[in-house]
C-alpha cells in the first residue's frame, strides 16, 4: 500500500461516542470516509446493511479470512469484526484518507502493517457518563450493557498505544479536536508537496 491517503484509526470503549464523532468528521470532510466493517453480530434496530456493518454469518467471515480479504480481524464480545483489505487499500491508492472505527486489538494489527497509521482513543469524561451513554442509546439490553462496562478498563487500558487521546465530553470540542489531528496531517510537507506540485514548480521555476 503505497497510496497517499492517510489511514485512522478510531478505538475506544463501547459507548464513549466514536461512532456518533467519526460520522460527524466525514460528513464534514469530502476527503475523509469511513470503513464499512464486517461482522458476525446481530443486526441492531436501524442499522442498516452494507451501511452500519455487512452483517455476515460466521460461515462468511471465516471463508473470507481464509481468502486474506481482512486488513485486521478480532474477536469482540464474542462477535468477529474484520477490515476489508481491498477497499481500505482502493482509497488510499487514490489519495482520500480512511478511519477505521476498530477496537485495539485491531488499531494493534493495523499499525504493525501499516506503521504510518495514526491512532486515536477516545476516552469518556467518566465511568458514569459512560455507562449513561450505553443506557440512553437504547440499543443494547442490561447483561450487554453491563458485559460492556466490564471490558471497558481493559479496552481504556490500551490508550498509552495511541498517538492522540481526545476526551468526548462536549461533542462540538472532541470533533473539532478530531478534525485538527486529521488537518494537522494535511499539512505534512510529504503530503504538501504532492498537492502542491503545480503550484511549486511555478514558484521555483
Ligand atoms: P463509490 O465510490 O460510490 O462506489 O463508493 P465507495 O468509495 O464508498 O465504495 C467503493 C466500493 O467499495 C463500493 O463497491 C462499496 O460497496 C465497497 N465497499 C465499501 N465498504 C466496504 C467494505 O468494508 N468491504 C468491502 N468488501 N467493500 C466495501
Ligand atoms: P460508540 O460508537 O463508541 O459505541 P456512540 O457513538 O454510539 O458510541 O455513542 C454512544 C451514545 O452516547 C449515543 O447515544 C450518542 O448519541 C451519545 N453521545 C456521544 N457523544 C456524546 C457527548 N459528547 N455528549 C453526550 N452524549 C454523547
Ligand atoms: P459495536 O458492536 O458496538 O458496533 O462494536 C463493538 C466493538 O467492536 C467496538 O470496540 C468496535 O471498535 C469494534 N469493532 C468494530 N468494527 C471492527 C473491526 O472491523 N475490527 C475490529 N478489530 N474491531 C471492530
Amino acid at each position: 500500500m503505497n497510496g497517499t491517503g492517510t489511514l485512522y484509526t478510531v478505538s475506544a470503549p463501547s459507548g464513549a461516542g466514536k461512532t456518533s464523532l467519526v460520522n460527524a468528521l466525514i460528513e464534514r470532510d469530502q476527503g475523509l470516509r469511513v470503513s464499512v466493517s464486517h461482522t458476525t453480530r446481530p443486526q441492531r434496530p436501524g442499522e442498516r446493511d452494507g451501511v452500519d456493518y455487512h452483517f455476515v454469518d460466521e460461515a462468511v467471515f471465516t471463508t473470507m479470512l481464509a481468502e486474506a480479504a481482512f486488513l485486521e480481524h478480532a474477536r469482540v464480545f464474542g462477535n468477529l469484526y474484520g477490515t476489508s483489505q481491498a477497499w481500505v487499500e482502493q482509497q488510499l491508492a487514490q489519495g482520500t484518507d480512511v478511519v477505521l472505527e476498530i477496537d485495539w486489538q485491531g488499531a494493534e494489527q493495523v499499525k504493525r502493517q501499516l506503521p504510518a497509521t495514526r491512532s486515536i482513543f477516545i476516552l469518556p469524561p467518566s465511568r458514569q457518563t459512560l455507562e449513561q451513554r450505553l443506557t440512553g442509546r437504547g440499543q443494547d439490553g442490561p447483561e450487554v450493557i453491563a458485559a460492556r462496562m466490564a471490558q471497558a478498563v481493559e479496552e481504556i487500558s490500551h490508550f498509552v498505544q495511541s498517538d492522540f487521546l481526545v476526551v468526548n465530553n462536549d461533542f462540538e470540542q472532541a470533533l473539532a479536536e478530531l478534525q485538527t489531528i486529521v488537518a494537522c496531517h494535511r499539512l505534512q510537507t510529504s503530503r504538501q508537496q504532492q498537492l502542491l506540485s503545480d503550484l511549486l514548480q511555478n514558484l521555483l521555476a
